[in-house]
């Protein structure tokens, strides 16, 4: 069994889920998973809880997590001329957003980030990128009473970005398995990503002890999910899954560059952040079992981000374990993202979890 088509990938990568607003997307992992999992809840913050039963041999309480929101913009002012003014909820690169395609509020009104023409702009401005306080979206509306019948303060605006298959100009059929090989994008890799490695990890064979998923809510603004969600799951150890950093780009020549990952170099295993130090032995354990298998890694740049693995070891210090898929673009409305990366990093977590049982440090509460 396996939910790894491309009809699944679009529909969760395409759905909207800023923070605070992750209905859509539980609802469509809720549904996908109902059939293969003994229990499913949703926490008063909206986390959403899977428990996939195991062949019942007691272990330590194995939790495997990702973040179901994502960047986007929001309304704070509608202006006379029925433009509308945004703030961003999570860190989103302006740079990547004039001229995109968005979707406006509950009704999912399209619209345009614009900022004046080219003609209107001064020489002075012209290597200078506006920030976001200064962008305007446009939705087509005459004026503003208009814009306002239509649209509130507070609304959301979501990056209008369809799921494509890359090196192909080819029609894919929805349920054709995704394949092994190739790259490609979307929006919200970061972290729908995690979220697909998750269900399809969940929807698999059982393992000897029970494995609990955790769907988080408002990662972007601060690990607020995962931080609520760690002291009622309670959990001896936990692996985070993300969508990260890869810059991996040109630079100007001659520059001596590190990048933060690399696309097709396999999974981005985590040392520390700017939130949390690995567990140096759960560390230990996910490379030796990668080389074991044969599973390519490599590891991401040092005090880049932050992740739900800080909230979840914010529980009584357990060890948290950190594996990303690299994704270029990401906190902006499209991300590029390569497909071997992507099956490596479930491959690893497959061939890593029966084994942390045994993983110092872990320790067994029940
Ligand atoms: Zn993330």
């Amino acid at each position: 069994m396996t939910v790894l088509s491309n009809g699944f990938l679009k529909a969760l990568t395409e759905i909207p889920g800023g923070p605070g607003d992750e209905g859509a997307v539980r609802d469509l992992i809720a549904r996908t998973l109902y059939p293969h999992v003994q229990d499913l809840s949703v926490d008063t913050m909206g986390n959403l809880v899977v428990v996939k039963r195991g062949h019942g041999n007691s272990g330590p309480k194995l939790v495997v997590s990702a973040h179901m929101d994502e960047v986007v913009l929001f309304v704070t002012d509608i202006d006379e001329a029925g433009f509308l003014h945004v703030a961003t909820s999570g860190v989103v690169n302006p740079r990547t957003m004039l001229g995109k395609a968005v979707r406006v509020g509950p009704e999912r009104l399209p619209g345009v980030i614009c900022h004046g023409p080219v003609h209107h702009i001064k020489a002075s401005q012209r290597g200078t990128m506006p920030a976001v306080e200064d962008l305007v979206v446009d939705i087509g509306a005459q004026d503003g009473q208009t814009a306002k019948a239509k649209v509130k303060i507070g609304h959301r605006l979501i990056f209008q970005t369809p799921f494509r298959l890359m090196g192909t100009d080819q029609t894919i059929a929805e349920d054709a398995p995704l394949p092994k090989q190739g790259r490609m994008s979307g929006k919200a890799f970061d972290n729908r990503l995690g979220c697909a490695i998750l269900t399809e990890l969940l929807v698999g064979d059982p393992l000897d002890f029970d494995l609990i998923g955790v769907f988080t809510v408002q990662e972007e603004l601060g690990l607020r999910g995962a931080l609520a969600a760690s002291h009622h799951v309670q959990a001896d150890v936990v692996i985070v899954l993300e969508g990260t950093v890869c810059d991996d780009l040109p630079g100007p020549s001659g520059e001596q560059r590190y990048p933060t990952t690399r696309l097709g170099d396999g999974p981005a295993l985590t040392q520390r952040d700017r939130r949390y130090i690995v567990h140096p032995q759960l560390l230990q354990y996910l490379l030796r079992i990668a080389s074991d298998h044969d599973i390519p890694y490599q590891f991401k740049q040092p005090n880049i981000g932050g992740t739900d693995a800080a909230g979840f070891a914010h529980f009584r210090g357990i060890p948290v374990g950190i594996i990303s898929v690299p994704c270029r673009y990401i906190h902006g409305p499209t991300a590029v993202a390569d497909l071997s990366d992507f099956h490596h990093v479930l491959a690893l977590l497959r061939a890593a979890l029966p084994g942390l049982v045994n993983v110092p440090g872990v320790r067994h509460q029940h």
